[in-house]
């Protein structure tokens, strides 16, 4: 079954929902049980059935199935944001006295958890330069345990090998977790690139729509699952029937948004790039990007979202600019259908960021490609005379 096939028959099953095409909303705390031998053999389950609400009911397990398909895992959990799935893709493989290994241009979040969270328990985070590759090894310590990644991390584009980075974790005994969201399951196959846990904010592309707020985690073995899944339940960690029945149905259309949307970014990042305002795009589906050769070797597709760096250092100029665009609006966020633009610093520790100028973010939605250029001239029109 090939990819789209894949996504419009997942996670169905009409034979046991009374015929419906789409797996219905359950909503439930309790599930009775038959009999007290049952109730009582319950223990067990919570792992891959409906028990009991708060570990989720089918509508969760059909969405779960759905992805761990879709990412060629052995099984995947389903979290309450994508950034409950970044901290929760950490949380069950470290302890105090730990040492982990994290991307540099991670999102910054999931740095702070590593920064606050993490700390405080005893587990040290040292972050690494994206382009590390191979020379990652020099890294490891006896006491390290698992290496974070992100590809292209999703404010500076930065690509990373992400086949020798998890080749050494491998070596060194540690897991690698990756935050594949830009990509998503269907453009990067991080799980068949070495990747031990693939993490996708569901927010996003998944979602689509700018109207859940939802994370997965899909894990290479079944012994990594059930590690997920335990430390889940031991948190309480939960999400509603109504969002994952919205994943569900965002997944069923991921493949045309994706693509429509990676070919209308292309070409407005390649506009863009010729433009006296524009310093630089960080997009690696661009031949001039550096990460253009790691993107076409590993990737099959690209999230429609990118960085353009201006010459502008003005921030009255960039704000008459960004501040009466007709259809990119200003917000967190990116994947959905509509396009979207914010203003960013990375954070970094390895070295500064080494932009200069103002760095933005473009999200391309789903609007004509000729209407967004457009609102794009008029904005730069809007920056000359500042
Ligand atoms: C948005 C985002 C997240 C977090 O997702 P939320 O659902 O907003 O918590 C994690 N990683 C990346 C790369 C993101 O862009």
């Amino acid at each position: 079954m090939k990819g789209r096939t894949l996504l419009s028959h997942a996670g169905r099953n009409p034979a046991k929902t009374c015929g419906t095409v789409n797996m219905p909303v359950y909503r439930a705390s309790t599930v009775i049980a038959p009999s007290l031998a049952e109730y009582e053999g319950r223990q067990d389950k919570g792992l891959d059935e409906m028990c009991y609400g708060a570990m989720g009911t089918t509508t969760y397990y059909a969405l779960a199935e759905a992805m761990t398909r879709l990412e060629h895992g052995a099984g995947s959990v389903i979290t309450s944001s994508g950034l409950s799935a970044c901290t929760m893709a950490i949380l069950p493989f470290v302890s105090a006295g730990d040492h982990m290994l994290v991307t540099d241009s991670v999102y910054g979040p999931t740095r702070r958890f590593c920064e606050t969270v993490l700390k405080r328990f005893g587990v040290e985070t040292t972050y690494y330069a994206p382009g590390i590759g191979a020379d990652i090894e020099k890294l490891f310590r006896p006491e390290t345990r698992l290496v974070f990644t992100e590809a292209p991390g999703s404010l500076t584009f930065e690509m990373e090998d992400i086949p020798a980075v998890a080749e050494a974790a491998r070596r060194y005994g540690c897991l690698t977790v990756m935050d594949n969201t830009w990509a998503s399951p269907l453009f990067f196959r991080a799980l068949e690139k070495g990747v031990d846990i693939s993490v996708q904010a569901a927010t996003k592309y998944i979602g689509g729509h700018s109207d859940l707020v939802l994370g997965v985690i899909t894990a290479r073995t079944r012994e990594l699952y059930v590690r997920l899944k335990e430390c889940m339940i031991a948190l309480g960690e939960t999400t509603s029937p109504d969002d994952c029945y919205l994943a569900l149905r965002g997944l069923r259309s991921l493949a045309v948004r994706m693509r429509a949307q990676q070919e209308s970014a292309l070409t407005i990042a390649s506009w863009l790039e010729k433009r006296p305002e524009v310093s630089r795009v960080l997009y690696p589906p661009l031949a001039s990007d550096p990460g253009h050769a790691l993107w076409q070797r590993d990737f099959t597709g690209a999230g429609a979202l990118f960085g353009v760096e201006l010459k502008s250092e003005s921030a009255q100029a960039v704000a008459d600019m960004v501040d009466h665009y007709r259809y990119f609006a200003i917000g967190a966020s990116w994947g959905g259908f509509e396009s979207l633009v914010t203003v960013n610093r990375p954070e970094r520790s390895v070295r500064p960021w080494q932009g200069r100028g103002t760095l933005l973010r473009y999200s391309i939605g789903l609007e004509d490609t000729e209407d967004l250029i457009s609102d794009l001239e008029e904005g730069f029109e809007r920056l000359g005379k500042a």
